[in-house]
């Protein structure tokens, strides 16, 4: 019965209209819309949809409350395993986690998780539901290095068990990525993220901005000088990488990561903000993640004509499904099998275009994705004003290069297990900076587990 009623559809803002300003894309569903959508579960006994999930949130649990119109219960079942549900319900790529393994999508869609699970945390929000239960101050504290998703993880479960916790964040925002790479029009700042922040620092979390870890203080200090009994290190993978290809220092050639940060964090975007960003008329994107089509939406929002340039085909794109048919449907091009060789420029020292040569699919690599190889002979120039790179990021060396005994691997990332436990005492780290660019719920998953097993360090502590 249930596995006929087809996915109950989202609504969006027309492409022709969101093209043109920073509103959120998904409008959401309304409850009626979500009754019906999580009335298509079939409450599976061994929920395949949940084992798929980083964080094992009780899916079959929380879609039954929904189901059954009692919201607020279906939100106090998600807050047991996650702290950021309006985020991971709206960024999580659900098409290869969740919703990948819900068996309604044997033969059909499969249940709308993500949108059913964004519902529930916007409308908790909307209800001002509060569930919050932590324990008295324990005597202990620990230090956070970094506010995102990671870091807010690890300082909300620590704060739940009685911890005195303080985040340390470099920039002047928290949220991390949340607040300085992805774009307002896929996860609204004013709103959603800074919600679940308020609804960390409600737990009693301090967080202190404008921090440099490493600089302002080191992570010895934090054990020595400030008294904390153990610290998490969630700073992300903020590093750009370029492709190291001549003509990178021209004028109009830009990583990803600044484009988005003058955009996101600084508001470039707005009528007025003092920080400026330059597009021209044409914008080239060079990447297929999301980091890419964050770029290139955010491009074409502020004007340009947009390319995306990447080197496979459009089946080995990494970006989250949603997040290409978005693009498309707003008019980005895609040059697909186009690998850039050389960035040309005029006299005066700006980008004019991109000189690429024609791939074809090869042999699979070490991963299992087949190589692009380039066609002989076969260059061509594409015109563009601007070189977005957005070919991946790595992690900042600057903590593990000033706290002594902090091991690294080759990549940057810093050496620790499933629990977060480091080469130092007393040190734990995860998300991005261990693993390297990754997702939101694999960083909140890292957070939580490290918690855990702070937790656990600290009682047995002598
Ligand atoms: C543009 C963009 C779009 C993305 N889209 C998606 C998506 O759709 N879905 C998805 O799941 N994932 C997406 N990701 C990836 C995801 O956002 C990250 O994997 C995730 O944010 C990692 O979380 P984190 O807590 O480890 O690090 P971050 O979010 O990077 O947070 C680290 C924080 O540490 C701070 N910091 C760094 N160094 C220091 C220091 N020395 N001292 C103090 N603070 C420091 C940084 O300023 C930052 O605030 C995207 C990433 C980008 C850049
Ligand atoms: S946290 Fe992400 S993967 Fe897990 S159920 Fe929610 S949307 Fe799916
Ligand atoms: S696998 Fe799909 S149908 Fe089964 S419990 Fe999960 S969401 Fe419901």
């Amino acid at each position: 019965m249930a596995a006929r009623i087809p996915r109950v559809p989202v609504r969006e803002q027309d492409p022709e209209i969101r093209a043109k300003n920073f509103k959120e894309v998904c409008l959401g569903y309304s409850d009626e819309e979500a009754l019906l959508e999580a009335k298509r579960c079939l409450n599976c006994k061994k929920p395949a949809c949940m084992t798929a999930c980083p964080v094992s949130v009780k899916i079959p649990f929380f879609i039954a409350q929904v189901a059954a119109g009692n919201f607020a219960e279906a939100a106090k079942i998600i807050a047991i395993d996650s702290s950021l549900p309006a985020i991971c319900g709206r960024v999580c790529p659900q098409e290869c986690q969740c919703e990948g393994s819900c068996v309604m999508g044997v033969k059909g869609e499969p249940v709308a998780i993500g949108k059913l699970e964004r519902f529930v945390a916007d409308w908790s929000r909307e209800n001002n539901v509060k569930f919050l239960e932590k324990k008295p101050f324990n005597g202990k504290k620990v230090a956070v290095v970094g506010s995102g998703p990671g870091g807010l993880a690890c300082a909300s479960d620590l704060a739940k068990l009685g911890y005195g916790v303080t985040i340390f964040e470099v920039l002047h925002k928290p949220g991390g990525v949340l607040t300085y790479g992805i774009p307002e029009f896929r996860l609204p700042k004013d709103t959603v993220v800074a919600a679940e922040i308020e609804n960390v620092k409600a737990l009693g979390v301090k967080i202190e901005t404008n921090v440099v870890v490493g600089r302002t203080i080191t992570i010895d200090d934090m054990f020595d000088k400030e008294g904390f009994d153990a610290v998490f290190i969630g700073s992300g993978a903020g590093l750009p990488k370029f492709m190291d290809i001549p003509g990178e220092n021209l004028n109009g050639v830009v990583s990803a990561n600044e484009f988005l940060t003058r955009s996101n964090l600084m508001k470039a975007y707005k009528e007025g903000s003092r920080t400026p960003i330059y597009v021209g008329n044409k914008v080239c994107v060079v990447g297929g993640g999301n980091v890419a089509m964050d770029a290139a939406r955010t491009a074409l929002r502020l004007g340009a004509e947009v390319t995306v340039v990447y080197r496979r085909t459009e089946k080995e794109l990494p970006a989250r499904a949603e997040e290409v048919h978005h693009a498309k449907e707003e008019g980005i091009q895609f040059r697909l099998l186009t690998n850039p060789v050389e960035i040309v420029g005029n006299e005066k020292g700006w980008v004019t275009g991109i000189k690429c040569e024609q791939m074809e699919l090869g042999e699979p690599d070490a991963s299992g994705r087949r190589s692009p190889v380039a066609v002989p002979d076969s260059h061509f120039t594409i015109d563009t004003d601007v070189v977005i790179m957005a070919l991946g990021t790595s992690p900042n060396p600057l903590i593990a290069q000033t706290t002594p005994g902090l091991e690294r691997n080759r990549k940057g990332g810093i050496v620790a297990n499933e629990d977060g436990v480091t080469s130092r005492e007393g040190v734990f780290a995860g998300g991005d900076a261990v693993t390297g660019a990754a997702t939101v719920i694999l960083a909140m998953g890292a957070g939580k587990r490290a918690a855990a097993a702070i937790d656990e360090y600290l009682k047995n502590k002598k």
